[in-house]
């Protein structure tokens, strides 16, 4: 039998530039030593009260904007109460009934596999995250450093229909948050979190009725993209399963987690026994109006993202749409790209060595382009180098690899390994009279048509170090080819 497939996400990303936390005023920052970020509020000693961070609250409008959301007139916060230990207060401060959340009745284009998709957005909203706990064989640790950080949760309409549209959503997601200068979208530092819902139904029924679909299941806590796609396919294919062998029926609503070890979703507990959060309105924080000029303000301060980019670079840059979407994947290479542009370099050399040399190096060797000391100055350096006939452009690579390895500037490089490009018509030319005396039968089958000509551009660059300049030696070879 065929099945469809409908999936849903909520994605939580955690707001990284705010200077401080969302309700406290520890530092909003990594650190690999638990319980250093830590202010009495997160830690909810009696008697401490929630100041809310501008910032966060306008990072959380401009994403609500972007998602063309409805921002609220008025803001206000919810407690979701619960007992937990990464929770000392008993509750937790978010934004849960409508209107209340930053922004509400959104849609997003994104592309996937080549096509454009569009997913309608329910609501995001702005809260606070817990604490990170681990468990141990004999003992659990929890590290407040996470706890207060801001949290941004995106909640879609079941829009998806297939895990590889779900991925290339949340791909969209983190782009948004990183060009926009909300957060880093970092899932390695635990930055995005996602929760799952999957249902299927026959292919031959209606899906636009919702009756037709089957029960819904969640699954909750993924923490990379990767994960999102397995357990996705995962849970397709456990409750085609029960389709097939007719226990479907019997599946009652339910959270599972996704388990990384065994690649498979394991149940946690029913839906109908689902907790209940008894929100009501955080006393704590009087509910604020949200003037139309700061609205308007936050609007007109939303960078220019992704697809913005590639457009100018493909329009305004004359660069191909498949460099450009390379280069937009990630922010810190876009930035890098325009740097070395702003260093006098033209957009399409800079476009192809970023493309293929630096990125190809990054890519081999797992690195990101903040880890090499090839600054976009150092880069330009190379590339005029190159370009001014001084190397090159094979030279031109071995010194890249160089100047990422040596961390020394390129000129020294050269310097220090003795290159220059020989570009000296005569020197060239007794090297090719040479070469073509030792090889009389190669020039009689050059002649005949047979592929012999690179052989004698190898034999020069040989005898020059791969310091003779390329297209002037094929030149050379060719008039004194035809001289004979
Ligand atoms: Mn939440």
């Amino acid at each position: 039998m065929e099945y469809k497939v409908m999936v849903g996400l909520e994605m939580h990303c955690e707001i990284s530039e705010t200077k401080s936390k969302v309700f406290s005023s520890a530092a909003n920052c990594y650190s690999e030593i638990p319980n250093t970020n830590v202010r009495p509020y997160d830690m909810a000693f009696p008697g401490v009260l929630p100041v809310v961070n501008k910032e966060a609250v306008k990072m959380a409008l401009m994403a609500s904007m972007i998602l063309g959301c409805k921002q609220p007139e008025y803001m206000y916060f919810e407690r979701k109460n619960y007992y937990y230990p990464d929770m000392p207060k008993n509750f937790q401060i978010t934004q849960e009934t409508k209107p209340a959340p930053v922004g509400i009745y959104g849609k997003l284009d994104y592309e996937c596999n080549g096509e454009v998709k569009t997913v309608r957005i329910n609501n995001i909203h702005l809260e606070e995250d817990a604490a990170s706990s681990d468990h141990y064989a004999t003992t659990s640790t929890i590290d407040y450093n996470r706890a207060g950080v801001p949290l941004l949760e995106l909640v879609t309409e079941p829009d998806f229909r297939s895990a590889d549209e779900a991925v290339a959503f949340l791909e969209t997601m983190r782009s948004i948050y990183q060009y926009a200068g909300i957060s880093e979208a970092d899932s390695k530092k635990g930055q995005i979190r996602c929760d799952v819902n999957v249902s299927i139904m026959d292919a031959s029924l209606d899906e636009s009725d919702m009756k037709n679909w089957g029960t819904k299941v969640e699954i909750k806590n993924v923490n990379s993209f990767g994960g999102v796609r397995d357990a996705i396919n995962y849970e397709i294919t456990r409750q085609m399963e029960l389709k097939e062998n007719g226990t479907y029926d019997e599946m009652e609503q339910q959270t599972r987690r996704w388990d990384e070890d065994s690649a498979s979703t394991i149940y946690m507990r029913s839906k109908v026994d689902a907790i209940d959060y008894k929100y009501f309105v955080e006393p704590n924080i009087p509910k604020f109006k949200l003037s139309k000029e700061w609205l308007e303000e936050i609007r007109k301060s939303i960078p220019e993202l992704a697809p913005q980019r590639k457009a100018k670079y493909i329009n305004e840059y004359g660069i191909t749409e498949y460099d450009a979407t390379i280069i937009v994947k990630e922010k810190a290479v876009s930035d890098y790209y325009e740097e070395t542009i702003k260093c006098g370099v033209s957009p399409k050399s800079a476009s192809n060595w970023i493309t293929t040399t630096v990125l190809g190096y990054l890519n081999k060797h797992e690195l990101e382009i903040s880890d090499v000391c090839l600054t976009p100055e150092r880069l330009s350096k190379l590339i005029k180098l190159v370009e001014d006939g001084k190397i090159s452009s094979k030279q031109g690579k071995e010194v890249l690899y160089k100047v990422i390895e040596d961390d020394k500037e390129p000129e020294k490089i050269v310097d220090e390994l003795g290159m220059k490009q020989i570009g000296d018509d005569n020197l060239i030319r007794d090297i090719v009279v040479k070469v073509l005396d030792e090889h009389p039968d190669l020039i009689e089958a050059h002649r005949k048509g047979k592929p012999v000509f690179d052989f004698f551009v190898g034999q020069v660059m040989k005898a020059t170090r791969g310091q003779a300049n390329p297209s002037l030696t094929a030149n050379i070879i060719r008039e004194e080819i035809e001289k004979r």
